[in-house]
């Protein structure tokens, strides 16, 4: 299948009638719980409605990079039997991709060159966006910049409902490709989601925020967003994301059953002791039979940034 709108192609190969999922780790370090729990929960949406479930390592931020960190994660997703559909997509090949859209968006207006530091920009006002987009003639060590001043400010979530969003705590810009010529997460995420035919987002509720800066994108680029869903993520005991950043215990591969146990028991399901000694494959099967986003709670943690700090990702 191929998308069209005025001025971009994109191949999509999916058929949209069905369920394609997918997982998008960065690799800055081996899996963590956090991130199990995420590939588990998206993998149990995707295969409990039949669907593929996609495997796209989001490399496209090398210094942020950890060697041997896709592999790790690779592995770790076929011994926990989370096995992906398709071949690996790897961001770090399809730059000829993201530059495409990007001049499709610079062609329409939605876009200006800016100079300003991340310090410059966060003194703005919210709703404001800074001088650089008046003077079009800037084009030295300059950031590419979307023009977010119609901000879609509520969406459905799959699992947490309609989400509304306060205007004046959204940004008037975003990145799309960074001063040091990266393209940046939001742009990459839109381009693949679309390209990979995915029809629905399912991952932590650490990116809802995110959502707000990604629909905007799918309206410039006139392509119809797919649905988002985002589970519940695992905090520490100060509240905060596990993450890589705070350097959450490696998945220790040894420990499969229980690994896939305690994650399913954090996404809400009661886990029989029996499962405990089950093979993974075994536990996965029984987990997709029972699969059900009711089990969810609102008792398992979740992240509430309401924007603020999302361009580092
Ligand atoms: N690469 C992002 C991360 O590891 C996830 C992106 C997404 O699921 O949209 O946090």
């Amino acid at each position: 299948m191929k998308i069209f709108n005025e001025y971009i192609l994109i191949d999509s190969p999916s058929d949209m009638s069905q369920y394609v999922g997918r997982f998008a780790p960065s690799p800055s370090g081996p899996l963590h719980f956090g991130s199990l729990v995420t590939a588990l929960a998206s993998y149990l949406q995707a295969k409990s409605q039949q669907g593929r479930w996609l495997l796209r390592i989001e490399d496209i931020d090398p210094p942020r990079e950890i060697k041997g960190a896709s592999k790790n994660i690779l592995r770790c997703l076929e011994a926990h039997h989370l096995f992906w559909d398709e071949d690996v997509t790897y961001q770090s090949t399809r730059s000829a991709l993201y530059e495409q859209t990007l001049h499709g968006l610079m062609e329409q207006g939605h876009t200006y060159a800016c100079q300003c530091t991340r310090a410059e920009l966060s003194e703005l006002a919210n709703g404001n966006v800074c001088g650089c987009a008046e003077s079009p003639s800037l084009t030295q060590n300059t950031a590419i910049k979307f023009k977010h001043l119609d901000p879609i400010l509520e969406f459905q979530d799959g699992l947490l409902g309609t989400q509304t969003f306060d205007k004046s705590a959204i940004p008037a810009q975003f990145s799309l490709k960074r001063k040091d010529g990266l393209y940046a997460y939001q742009l990459a995420v839109v381009v693949d989601d679309i390209q990979q035919g995915i029809t629905e987002v399912a991952r932590g509720a650490d990116l809802l925020d995110a959502t707000v800066f990604q629909l905007a994108l799918y309206k410039a680029l006139q392509v119809s967003a797919p649905s988002f869903m985002h589970f519940p993520v695992v905090v520490t005991s100060s509240g905060k994301k596990l993450s890589k950043q705070n350097h959450a215990k490696a998945i220790d591969v040894k420990q499969v059953n229980h690994n896939l146990c305690d994650a399913l028991a954090f996404l809400g399901m009661t886990v029989p002791k029996s499962c405990r000694t089950e093979t993974p494959q075994n536990i996965i099967a029984w987990a997709v039979e029972r699969w059900d986003l009711r089990q969810i709670t609102a008792k398992t943690a979740r992240i509430d940034n309401r924007i603020g700090g999302l361009d580092s990702i």
